[in-house]
């Protein structure tokens, strides 16, 4: 029985914001979750600004790090806006897109971004643009940058080229495959067939020649565990997320304290659980003092899982 979950010392200093600021998209994938090239919802730039800065008066002994997300985040209307005020600020900034923004959006902006995820979809871009595109964006950033190839059954082979493309011609690359699941229940979805499975378990990673860089917050992958017994241990958070040990049901939660989450509407929550709506970002909000019981019988998502849990 777990009396505590927190993470190593060096990363206690970190308050997450979770901003969804669009769940428009320029692509139209198939598999997408967010639906997002169907639905609008726009949130107003400077009440985002203006809530960020609020939990970093809140809180100016700590560092704030604030995940963008979509839809196509970079699709976001004011976005420029968005990434050169955070930066001014002094924020770490972490941004999930699909890379289609041109060359010199990235030579302007690509600076200011701390962690970047670009996600692959097969159908909706030019495979050599990709590439190219991968090579000016590593080449404006000191840090690496995420690759996510989503893998569909239909252009498998074709996918792993390009996956095994980018680790010989990128320098500064993570190359993540993501299987497309049919967590949406598609009618006629395409599953892999039994050798495609073997593969993708075969080939999980992919050597990639990354430099040394720079550490980044954003990399935290390990928990401190304690006991009732008082026995301490380190575990990934992987495995904590893999093994399902994320019933904290009864428990404090720091969500609201060390973690908030923003939804396409405004709605802002302490936690991507959606645990405790605290507002809208339009409004004045109050924030937390105390953290909350938690009431879920799962813990889901990463940045979720790694607050602080105490009984
Ligand atoms: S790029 Fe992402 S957000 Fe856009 S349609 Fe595809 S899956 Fe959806
Ligand atoms: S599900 Fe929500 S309330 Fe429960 S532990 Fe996770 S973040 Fe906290």
């Amino acid at each position: 029985m777990i009396k505590k979950l927190e993470v190593p010392n060096e990363y206690k200093k970190y308050i997450s914001i979770t901003l969804c600021l669009t769940s428009e998209c320029n692509y139209k994938c198939w598999y997408c979750y967010q639906n997002a090239a169907e639905r609008k919802t726009e949130v107003d730039y400077k009440d985002c600004i203006k809530f960020v800065k609020q939990v970093q008066e809140k809180y100016p002994e700590k560092e704030i790090l604030v995940l963008l997300m979509g839809g196509e985040t970079l699709f976001y209307k004011d976005i420029n806006d968005v990434i050169e005020e955070l930066y001014n600020m002094g924020i770490k900034i972490d941004v999930t897109t699909n890379g289609s923004k041109p060359e010199k959006w990235w030579v302007k902006y690509g600076h200011m971004i701390n962690n970047l995820t670009i996600s692959y979809h097969h159908k909706e871009v030019d495979e050599d643009e990709f590439i190219n595109k991968c090579k000016i964006i590593t080449s404006n950033l000191n840090r690496h940058v995420s690759i996510a190839l989503m893998l569909e059954p239909k252009y498998f082979d074709e996918i792993y080229k390009v996956a095994r493309r980018l680790v010989d011609e990128v320098n500064n690359l993570m190359i993540m495959i993501k299987p497309i699941e049919n967590s949406l229940c598609f009618k006629d979805f395409q599953y892999f067939t039994t050798e495609q499975n073997e593969y993708i378990l075969k080939n999980r990673k992919f050597k990639s020649k990354i430099r040394k860089i720079t550490p980044s917050p954003f990399d935290l992958s390990d928990v401190v565990i304690t006991e009732q017994n008082g026995n301490q241990t380190t575990k990934p958070l992987n495995e904590v997320i893999l093994r399902k040990e994320t019933n904290f049901k009864g428990m404090k939660c720091y969500a609201g304290i060390e973690e908030f989450f923003m939804n396409f509407d405004g709605s802002i929550y302490r936690a991507n659980c959606l645990i405790d709506k605290l507002g809208n970002v339009s409004e004045d909000l109050i924030l937390p003092n105390k953290p909350i019981i938690c009431d879920r019988e799962e813990c889901y998502c990463r940045i979720d899982v790694q607050m602080t849990k105490e009984i």
